[in-house]
């Protein structure tokens, strides 16, 4: 297994994003600039969270999927089942953070906050994300 993927602990029920997860991916999501994804986000909820104290989160959203041939256009590796929204941050003593939003079969999956292995990150400290790119 690859060091940082994530194990995932279901959360008892889903629940709603925080303020902060919401902000952070309405920025990701006003750069892909796909409808059909920004319809997913308005009534995405949280159905589980990483074992290894990261604050990465698993994604759910019952809104149709992004169209598979948009999804290729999106993915740089000419696929049609998996694009990523990657960006860079930063919060008081995290000088890099990653944070990946990524998309499975047309859908929201994971948001992934990466600062190294069992490091939270605290969202309401976390600066605007920067360098956003679609791949
Ligand atoms: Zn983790």
């Amino acid at each position: 297994m690859d060091v940082g993927e994530p194990i995932w602990q279901e959360l008892d029920g889903p629940r709603d994003l925080t303020k902060d997860e919401r902000r952070l991916l309405e920025r990701m999501v006003g750069v892909v600039g796909e409808p059909a994804l920004q319809r997913q986000l308005d009534v995405a909820v949280v159905t589980a969270r990483c074992c290894c104290g990261c604050s990465s989160v698993r994604l759910h959203s019952t809104e149709p999927p992004v169209a598979e041939g948009r999804v290729r256009q999106l993915s740089r590796l000419d696929r049609s089942d998996h694009f990523s929204v990657d960006a860079r941050s930063r919060a008081p003593g995290l000088t890099d953070v990653h944070v990946v939003l990524h998309v499975v079969q047309g859908r929201v999956e994971e948001l992934e906050l990466f600062a190294g292995e069992g490091i939270a990150v605290p969202l309401a400290d976390l600066a605007d994300p920067t360098d956003v790119t679609v791949a």
